[in-house]
Order: C-alpha cells, then sequence, then structure tokens
C-alpha cells in the first residue's frame, strides 16, 4: 500500500518526538519519501524546507480540528502555482495520457502533498484518521479496522504501552 503523501509529511514530526531531530533538514530522507523516483536528485533550499515545515504545521492543525475554510482557500490558493497539462505519451504500445507539471520540482511536491490531503477530505477517510496514543510516538495513521477500535499505530507501540502500564502498576 502506498503511503498517503500528506501523512508522510505529517508523520515526518515522528522523528523530532523520537530521536529529537528534524528529518526534513536531511535531503536524502526527503527525496526518498516525498520526491517521485525521478526527481531522487532534486534538494531543497532552507526556505523550501521552511515552507515543507510550515505546511506540515498547518495539515497537522487540520487533522486535530478538522480544516477550516480559511485554511482551505489558503492551500488552494497553493496550488495556484502550479498546473497539469495533458500530453499524449506511448507506453509498451498503449496510448497513455501523461499530466504534466508547470511547475517547478518543489511547487508540483507542494501540489502533490496537499492532493493527497485533499483525497483524505473527499473519501471521507479524514474521520477514519487515528494519532498513535503511545505518546512517544504520535504517529498519524489510517484505522482500517471495522468498529474504528485501533489505538496504535503498530503492535510496537502497543506492547511499549501495555509494558509500561504493567510495570507502573506493579512499582
Ligand atoms: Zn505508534
Amino acid at each position: 500500500m502506498n503511503e498517503n503523501l500528506a501523512l508522510a509529511l505529517i508523520n515526518s514530526r515522528w522523528h523530532k518526538n523520537y530521536e529529537n531531530h528534524e528529518i526534513l533538514f536531511d535531503q536524502n530522507w526527503v527525496s526518498e519519501r516525498l520526491f517521485l523516483p525521478h526527481q531522487k536528485s532534486i534538494s531543497l533550499t532552507e526556505e523550501e524546507v521552511q515552507s515543507l515545515l510550515d505546511l506540515r504545521d498547518m495539515l497537522l492543525d487540520c487533522l486535530t480540528k478538522k480544516p477550516t475554510k480559511a485554511q482551505l482557500s489558503a492551500l488552494d490558493e497553493r496550488l495556484k502555482k502550479n498546473s497539469y497539462y495533458p500530453q499524449m505519451d506511448i507506453v509498451d504500445s498503449d496510448y497513455k495520457i501523461k499530466w504534466i507539471p508547470t511547475g517547478s520540482a518543489f511547487d508540483t511536491l507542494i501540489s502533490r502533498i496537499i492532493l493527497a490531503f485533499y483525497d483524505l477530505l473527499e473519501k471521507d477517510i479524514f474521520q477514519n484518521i487515528k494519532t498513535c496514543e503511545n505518546e512517544l510516538c504520535h504517529y498519524s495513521f489510517i484505522d482500517h479496522s471495522k468498529n474504528q477500535s485501533k489505538k496504535f499505530c503498530s503492535t510496537r507501540c502497543n506492547n511499549y504501552v501495555k509494558v509500561k502500564r504493567f510495570r507502573s502498576k506493579n512499582e
């Protein structure tokens, strides 16, 4: 399953919680997790990293309180820096429409993140996004369970909290 790009950006704060360093300054991580395979050599300027950090804060805020109209307009506005035009491509002798971005690599990244976020809203997945209850983790994940009962992002976090509770009870 492909990770939603908006959640990938939001969850990049995990490293700050867990390892106390800002992973968005790590160019390798950014290329690996956020850019498309053919964009691996792109590096971000300091200003662009700051802009990603601001976007992350805003999306995180949207996630905890549901996005306001003003926040959505700000995101819409950001999308205007990049648009896509169609081009006919031949892939293995099949005709395929390819959408070519008009913006810079960074503006294209920003629109891909915002579109991924809009996808969560439109497909009604938004309400199924949970924050891991392990206070050291706080990873945002999509709860696919039927009764919406998942509290932890992984069994690792679940076990960690269980052990911790057990220990504090028995001390
Ligand atoms: Zn977790």
